[in-house]
């Protein structure tokens, strides 16, 4: 009998696992489909601080001040590379925005630069387009590859003595007396007194027999890889409005993403994973778009193209809780687009959380209470890249 069971091995569930596990607790990682099936394989795997909301910031500076050994925690690759995040402007509304974000950012205390003109965005990167009018730089952003470091994490749990069950998923989170006493699966019912619930999108179909759930809308981004290019661009690449981002990989692999689009619902599974197609329509749109920002990216070969969904919460930022209602539960959902870069952080402060401890970061922010009546107006689009 496990001490905690982890519902999803994304990011976050895997980095939980790895917590628990080198604390010697008994833990068992359980996924519907595989590591990395959702969210965590489908990002764009930015590692940034820079156009975090400020609840959030402490958690992002904490986690990039990790990012440069965990490869060497978990003695597995996570291709980590800190070359900064540039984010572009390309209209004067857009300078106006980026203007703002760095003297609210920089004054939280983040290295983040205001480059004034094109010549200035261009000394950082030259790949970018002369049309641009403006940018901020945070040098100490960067990119992961996020297959590779969710596998790393998965290895190094279970080297800990993490159990880890694949292709089964969690039917039910079963309760008594207000208190969890195992997981349903369609093998039956595992039995334990903890579940650390990290199942991304999926999480609230968990929740809902519990009387719980977390808001969240469900939009769609397009991803394109294209197949190994020559070196070209070092920072991840954004925009003030989110409508596309990209970056090149370390094995020079294009990888862009589309702003927000409508999901039309379906999700199909192939090889044992859900996928989902973009549209012909938003490719072409996505490849105009970032090719306009950084036009070498207009030659590159794509390889391969899918969709990826964003679990949103009606303020952009994230569950991370152990709520009264079910003792034994704790729930890390909502990432709303910027939960791979957290991952490491997350994995302690739910690690804690099931623990029974206050974690050391400042998690008030994230209680899931916060939506109890929410009237707030809708998340602004989330800054991802
Ligand atoms: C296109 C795109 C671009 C992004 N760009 C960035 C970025 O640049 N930077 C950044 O920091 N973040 C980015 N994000 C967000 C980031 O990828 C996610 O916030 C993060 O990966 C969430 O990880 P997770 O582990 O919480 O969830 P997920 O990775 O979604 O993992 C959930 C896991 O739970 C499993 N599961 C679900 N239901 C069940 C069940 N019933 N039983 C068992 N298992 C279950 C799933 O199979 C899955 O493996 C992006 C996301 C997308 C889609």
């Amino acid at each position: 009998m496990p001490d905690v069971i982890v519902i999803g091995a994304g990011i976050s569930g895997a980095a939980t696992a790895l917590e628990l596990a080198a604390e010697g607790v008994e833990v068992l990682l359980l996924d519907r489909y595989g590591p990395a099936a959702m969210a965590s394989g489908w990002t764009l795997a930015g590692v940034r601080q820079s156009g975090r909301h400020p609840a959030e910031l402490p958690l992002a500076r904490a986690v990039v001040a990790q990012w440069a050994t965990l490869a060497d925690r978990l003695d597995g690759p996570t291709h980590y590379i800190r070359q900064g995040n540039l984010r572009l402007a390309r209209t004067a509304e857009e300078v106006a925005v980026i203007r703002r974000l760095v003297a609210e950012q920089s004054a939280a205390g983040l290295d983040l630069r205001f480059l004034p003109d094109a010549a200035s965005v261009c000394a950082v990167a030259p790949a970018v387009a002369e049309t641009v009018l403006a940018g901020s730089f945070c040098p100490t952003d960067g990119h992961a590859d996020p297959v590779a470091t969710v596998e790393s994490f998965v290895r190094a749990a279970e080297r800990l003595g993490a159990v880890l069950r694949f292709g089964e998923a969690a039917e039910a989170i079963e309760v008594a007396d207000g208190r969890v006493i195992g997981v349903r699966t369609a093998s039956g019912v595992i039995p334990a007194g903890r579940v650390v619930l990290a199942a991304g999108l999926f999480g609230n179909a968990l929740l809902a027999p519990l009387g719980l759930s977390v808001p969240i809308e469900v939009p769609m981004v397009t991803a394109l890889r294209s197949e190994p290019a020559p070196p070209q661009l070092a920072p991840v690449i954004g925009v003030a409005n989110a409508d596309c981002a990209g970056r090149q990989e370390a094995d020079g692999r294009w990888r862009v993403t589309s702003g927000r689009e409508t999901w039309p619902g379906a999700l199909a599974e192939e090889d044992g994973r859900p996928v989902m197609r973009p549209s012909a329509a938003s490719i072409a749109e996505t490849v105009i778009r970032f090719g306009a920002v950084v036009p070498a990216f207009r030659a590159a070969r794509i390889e391969r193209v899918w969709a990826g969904l964003i679990d949103l919460t009606p303020d952009g930022l994230p569950v991370l809780d152990a709520p009264d209602a079910v003792r034994g539960l704790v729930i890390g959902m909502g990432f709303s687009g910027h939960g791979f870069c957290l991952g490491p952080v997350t994995g302690r402060i739910l690690a804690d959380l099931a623990q029974g401890r206050t974690p050391a970061l400042p998690i008030v922010p994230f209680r899931l209470d916060r939506f109890a009546g929410w009237n707030a107006p809708r998340a602004v689009p989330t800054l991802h890249g």
